[in-house]
């Protein structure tokens, strides 16, 4: 289905229910990916800015009824967020689009339609944040309730903004929590957008504030005001260091959602056309930037050559360019920075002996930040092309003798976010799944994702999950009341 290009009206902030420019009267230029050209323009705020949206937040928490309200009352709520998600899904998928340079088919059928399934999921947990009763030797009664935390301060990257901003915000609102929303600065319109939608739905006013600006003062802020319960970040995990010890030195619940560098494993007992269309999927989803993407494929050595020459013609035949045609799978790169990032790591995998067998170079295309899909073969596994999350359109295809060897090379590398297997033998599925050092493991495919599933890191990926019940877990605290009968 096509979309029109949309106008989009300058951005304000979004506090205590008003939109209003930043204290600071400074502008951020917003550019479309597809063109480098500016498309509209955000306030940039500074830290009196973050100071007025706590206050807000922490107000609507404090006096406000939203925390007070019957989990039934907020899952009603949450449900017209979902409704309206749905009916204003063409603006929705047209912003983002522009904004991120996401191809339009695949904003509508991942990003737009899996922040409504949060805000739907979270909408009937909304009605389970309860506790337990326990049974003492003493004469008692006993039991456990189920707090929100208070002032969630939730920090978002660029790569997918509302989904990763409905991962937070659904959870934290459902548990009874208030927020306050800094988007990436590069990626912030659907925020602006759906902080509408949720006024729309019912929202009370300072539940949800939307601040934008940059990481070094909007989100600097976040992190020091001593009005915020709780942290949630997700990022690069060169970035991340920062907001967990700051939240460390604070003694604040904080969850990280970081950087990865996945690998699939490809078994010589593998469905070959499945495994080679995962392995696709995993490295151009996106146009690479997915913190879960499979950008390094261990290939049985048995297999590695035909290998090799099926992703070659399979990724030669995907199509790349403008995201709002609707055939388009693969878009430009967010930004001209992500662009050259990408480039580099290229270079040095050439440097380092790599052989590019698909792509290998920019694509020239109306002034946007293009790449064409890249895979390359037999880089050695201390490469930096390997070792590194270069987090665009980059596939590394290693091989690999036996199984010990196979879960080695996969878990080599700092990162642990997600990893997966190929093969169709059930008692491989199971054991190498065991010992993956991942939060996610996938068989026999890549990127199946759901609201219902919990995801986060390990090691150098970070900790604390979102998605599932663990997410709405990680927004509550539990208080143990104990009433003496004696
Ligand atoms: P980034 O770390 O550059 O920025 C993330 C956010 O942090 C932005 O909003 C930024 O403004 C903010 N920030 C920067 N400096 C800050 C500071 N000093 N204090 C507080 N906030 C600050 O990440 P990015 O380039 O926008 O996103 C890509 C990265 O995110 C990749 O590494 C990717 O793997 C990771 N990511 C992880 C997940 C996950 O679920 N684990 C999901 C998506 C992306």
């Amino acid at each position: 289905m096509s979309v029109n290009r949309p106008h989009i009206e300058p951005g304000r902030l979004f506090i205590g229910g008003e939109w209003r420019e930043a204290l600071t009267k400074d502008r951020r230029n917003i550019v479309d990916p597809s063109s480098g050209k500016v498309i509209t323009s955000v306030a940039e705020a500074g830290t009196g800015d973050v100071d007025a949206a706590v206050t807000a937040a922490r107000e609507a928490f404090d006096a406000g009824p939203w925390a007070h309200t019957p989990g039934r009352v907020r899952a009603r709520v949450l449900h017209r967020v979902a409704d309206i998600i749905r009916r204003r899904e063409d603006e929705l998928v047209a912003v983002e689009s522009a904004d991120v340079g996401k191809p339009v088919s695949l904003c509508r059928a991942v990003d737009v339609a899996t922040a409504a399934e949060e805000y739907e999921y979270y909408s009937a947990m909304a009605q389970s944040v309860d506790g337990a009763t326990r049974q003492l030797p003493i004469p008692s009664h006993a039991y456990t309730r189920r707090e929100p935390l208070g002032v969630v301060g939730a920090i978002t990257p660029f790569n997918f903004p509302l989904v990763l901003s409905s991962s937070k915000i659904a959870p934290a609102l459902a548990a009874g929590n208030t927020v306050v929303h800094k988007p990436a600065e590069e990626a912030p319109l659907s925020a602006l957008l759906m902080a509408e939608i949720l006024a729309e739905a019912g929202v009370p006013d300072g539940v949800l504030n939307v601040v934008t600006g940059g990481g070094s003062v909007v989100g600097e802020a976040l992190l020091q005001h001593r009005g915020v319960d709780k942290i949630a970040f997700t990022g690069s995990t060169r970035t991340g260091r920062h907001p967990a010890s700051t939240a460390g030195q604070a003694l604040k619940p904080v969850t990280m959602e970081l950087g990865g560098n996945a690998a699939q494993i490809v078994f010589e007992d593998a469905d070959l056309d499945k495994a080679v269309g995962a392995a696709v999927k995993g490295f151009v989803f996106n146009t690479g930037q997915f913190c879960m993407g499979g950008p390094r494929l261990l290939v049985h050595s048995s297999l590695y050559e035909t290998v090799l020459e099926v992703l070659a013609g399979a990724v030669a035949g995907v199509p790349v360019g403008d995201p709002f045609d609707p055939e388009t799978v693969v878009g430009p790169m967010a930004g001209e920075r992500h662009l050259a990032k990408v480039e580099e790591y290229v270079r040095i995998a050439r440097d380092e002996g790599g052989r590019v067998v698909v792509g290998g170079e920019r694509l020239e295309l109306d002034g946007g930040f293009y790449y064409r899909p890249t895979v390359i073969a037999d880089l050695g596994n201390e490469s930096r092309a390997v070792q590194e999350e270069i987090f665009g359109p980059v596939l590394t295809v290693q091989r690999f003798e036996t199984e010990d060897e196979a879960v080695a090379l996969a878990n080599s590398t700092p990162y642990g976010l997600a990893s997966g297997l190929h093969t169709t033998d059930l008692s491989r599925a199971h054991r190498v799944a065991a010992r993956l050092q991942a939060g996610i493991v996938w068989v026999n495919d890549w990127a199946m994702l759901d609201p219902a599933m919990p995801f986060g890191g390990v090691k150098q990926s970070g900790y604390g999950r979102e998605y599932g019940p663990e997410a709405l877990e990680a927004y509550t605290k539990v208080k143990s009341v104990i009433i003496s009968l004696a």
